[in-house]
């Protein structure tokens, strides 16, 4: 039977939400407007007053933010507390350039342990769990975000924070963890590692993961799932909005609930800006309308994604986000083709490779090229060079149908390529050093 953490909010009526949403957002562009200057003149230079603002109607004729805002306005510009209201900051991982920072009272945290606690409850975690957070703690935001979701539940918490795989094995067991809460591209490692140490999924007390912070695909998560003897859910989130628990997925595994008494997610055509309806693909933009210090109206996140509003078997009715193909600049152009390093995954997982892979991309002699360098598992693992590229070719030929180009595979030996404890870096574009 499915469990909630609240189920008033989370089944609630669409009507009854859209209410909810409607008085708050109303509230947080008078907050916004009346405490952030930076956002004050946006309004401002596009004419819009906080009168105009009535209910989620009005939310197309805010002006946007996005993350050159925030580069812009570092670090207090986008404040919309006293600092002495605040009582914690964290700081993006920085993946795609400089880092930002974001503020939180303690209402706002109090609310992202909610967010986080609802995602615990919806993985099956009760106050009699014992629940092993193996994200990284300080700045980055999976840590902490977790850390107060269980708690909120009630769970036994192991702050493990990231690394020291084989001593997360060893706690895991004596201690009898049954939630672990990580990177998947770190679940994926602990997994391999159990199997290292001449374990099997079996001996691990784990019943559900919880992870999120990068794309994984669902291969992934299958892999993991049966490397860990799990079952395994997605959780979103990003700094700018709080951290992980924006969205979280329900024992349908079809996608992530929004939590949307707190954020209003809009998808939009990342080129004209316009608003795209339920279904299409497009960027996903968030309106916080509960944050107190650092509350972003319309923020484009530059994540690829899809919004349902398809009934789910779990019984909530929040609004449902697809597993996001990766950020808008994820994605490589390859001789004008597009390309997902999750494609990339996809067939490489379903053509029983390890997802241990980097993929390298140059431009020689004007034209762009694409190497991807797969971890052959031990048992795949062959001296006989005919053998080795009779693999690569057959597995440049799958990529080739799913991707429609035509990459240099290169399988390289077992354990070759850096495991990752935290997010995974898949791809280095060697094009961006010659611009
Ligand atoms: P950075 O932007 O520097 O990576 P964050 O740690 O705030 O900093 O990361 C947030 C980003 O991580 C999101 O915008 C999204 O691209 C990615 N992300 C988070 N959770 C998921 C998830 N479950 N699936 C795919 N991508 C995710
Ligand atoms: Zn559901």
């Amino acid at each position: 039977m499915e469990r909630y953490w609240n189920q008033e909010i989370e089944c609630a009526s669409r009507e009854d939400m859209k209410k909810l949403q409607d008085e708050r957002l109303v509230a947080q562009v008078k907050h916004v407007y009346e405490n952030v200057k930076y956002y004050r003149d946006l309004m401002d230079e596009k004419g819009v007053k906080p009168e105009d603002i009535k209910s989620t109607d009005d939310l197309h004729k805010l002006p946007f933010l996005s993350k050159a805002d925030l580069r812009d306005a570092y670090p207090y510009g986008l404040l919309a507390t006293p600092l002495s209201e605040c009582v914690r900051i964290h700081s993006t991982s920085g993946t795609t350039g400089r880092r930002v920072v974001a503020f939180y009272t303690q209402h706002d945290i109090d609310i992202w342990d909610e967010c986080c606690a609802r995602a615990i409850t919806a993985a099956g975690g009760t106050k009699d769990d014992v629940c092993q957070v193996a994200y990284g703690f300080g700045l980055f935001t999976g840590g902490a975000g977790l850390n107060g979701g269980s708690h909120k539940v009630g769970c036994l918490t192991l702050p493990m924070s990231s690394g020291n795989t084989e001593r997360q094995i060893q706690f895991m067991r004596d201690l009898n963890s049954t939630i672990l809460c990580c990177t998947p591209s770190y679940a994926a490692y602990i997994g391999e590692t159990v199997h290292e140490m001449g374990l099997t999924p079996e001996e691990l007390p784990l019943k559900a993961g919880i992870f999120g912070a990068e794309p994984w695909t669902e291969e992934m998560r299958r892999s993991i799932e049966k490397s860990l003897g799990i079952k395994a859910y997605d959780i979103y989130g990003l700094t700018e909005t709080s951290g992980p628990g924006v969205a979280f997925e329900c024992s349908e595994q079809t996608g992530m609930h929004i939590n949307e008494d707190n954020f209003i997610p809009e998808i939009i055509n990342p080129d004209t800006g316009e608003v795209l309806p339920e279904g299409e693909v497009g960027e996903l933009v968030f309106t916080s309308i509960t944050k107190e210090a650092f509350p972003l109206l319309r923020y484009r996140t530059r994540d690829l994604c899809v919004l349902s509003r398809k009934k789910c078997s779990c019984g909530r009715t929040l609004i449902k986000m697809a597993k996001p193909m990766g950020r808008s600049d994820d994605m490589l152009i390859i001789r004008g083709v597009n390309v997902f390093p999750s494609q990339i995954e996809t067939v490489l997982i379903e053509q029983g490779y390890s997802p241990n892979y980097l993929i390298e991309v140059d431009r020689v002699n004007n034209t762009d090229t694409i190497d991807i360098n797969v971890e052959m598992n031990p048992d795949q693992f062959s001296d006989k060079v005919g053998d080795l590229q009779d693999k690569e070719r057959q597995l440049a030929g799958a990529m080739k149908t799913m991707l429609g180009i035509n990459p240099k595979v290169h399988l390289v030996s077992p354990k070759s390529i850096t495991r990752s404890e935290g997010k995974a870096v898949r791809v280095i574009d060697k094009r961006k050093l010659h611009d």
